[in-house]
């Protein structure tokens, strides 16, 4: 009796809440842009070149220590209201860039309440993504993201993402850097079949960071290939248009095991 509940449970409940995630067919040639840290070449290299090939892209700020006053290093956040005014998003990335797996719940929900209502102040709509700072995870800190609302968040781990295995909350993504040509070119081409490529850049160029340096040159490379080759690249919100996070959430059982680091 109890093999044959188990098994209705399986034909009946887990096909329709798989059904379920998906709420349009996810293209092929889909890319999301996700920029961490706040850089200032974000807002003065970054932003018009997105806007020459009408890209969408995600900014993960935080006021990056100990030189985020420093404008030739740092966007200030008129700049950052002024890429949400643009029509980019602009997503929670922590005040400090902590590791976020390492605070108590009520350290980490100060971390975030600080850019939810810095974002509020400036007229920026709330975020709902989040990127683990150094991508430092964990089950609580996803379950206080669940809690506030966030939808996505994205971690590393060189591989795409498959809304039907991936939680929305463990969205996996390459780092570009200033070596990497070839591993980036290489994830392009495994946009398909429901596969999402997710990719995570610091500054174009980041000289506070250089382990984490796009060229400017190699950037715009990459922007001309998508644009000739037909990709849709948008912001990681705007996966909810092909995605129910909620549905998902309740559907997929958190993994910590996969690779979810560059
Ligand atoms: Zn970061």
């Amino acid at each position: 009796m109890k093999k044959l509940i188990v098994l209705f449970l399986i034909l009946t409940i887990a096909p329709s809440g798989f059904a379920g995630i998906v709420k349009k067919t996810i293209p092929d040639k889909l890319v999301v842009l996700t920029f961490d840290d706040a850089t200032a070449s974000q807002y003065s290299v970054v932003a018009p070149l997105l806007k020459e090939f009408g890209f969408g892209a995600t900014f993960f700020v935080c006021e990056f220590p100990p030189n985020f006053t420093d404008t030739t290093k740092y966007m200030n956040w008129r700049q950052i209201r002024e890429l949400d005014r643009m029509g980019f998003e602009i997503a929670n990335h922590t005040r400090s860039h902590p590791a976020v797996n390492k605070l108590s719940a009520e350290k980490f929900k100060e971390q975030l309440g600080y850019i939810e209502r810095k974002c509020d102040s400036m007229g920026i709509a709330r975020p709902t993504s989040f990127a683990y700072p150094g991508y430092s995870l964990s089950l609580p800190v996803m379950n206080v993201l669940q809690e506030k609302g966030y939808r996505f968040a994205r971690a590393g781990g060189s591989r795409t993402y498959e809304p039907l295995i991936d939680h929305p909350l463990l969205i996996p993504s390459w780092a570009m850097n200033s070596e990497n040509r070839k591993q980036i070119m290489e994830a392009f081409e495994e946009a398909h079949d429901g596969e999402i490529v997710v990719l995570t850049i610091h500054g174009v160029p980041d000289a506070e960071h250089p382990w984490v340096n796009t060229p400017p040159e190699l950037f715009k490379e990459y922007l001309q290939y998508l644009s000739d080759n037909g990709y849709t690249v948008i912001a990681l919100r705007d996966l909810s248009k092909y995605i129910r996070a909620s549905r998902a959430m309740k559907t997929i059982i958190p993994d910590l095991s996969k690779k979810l680091k560059n």
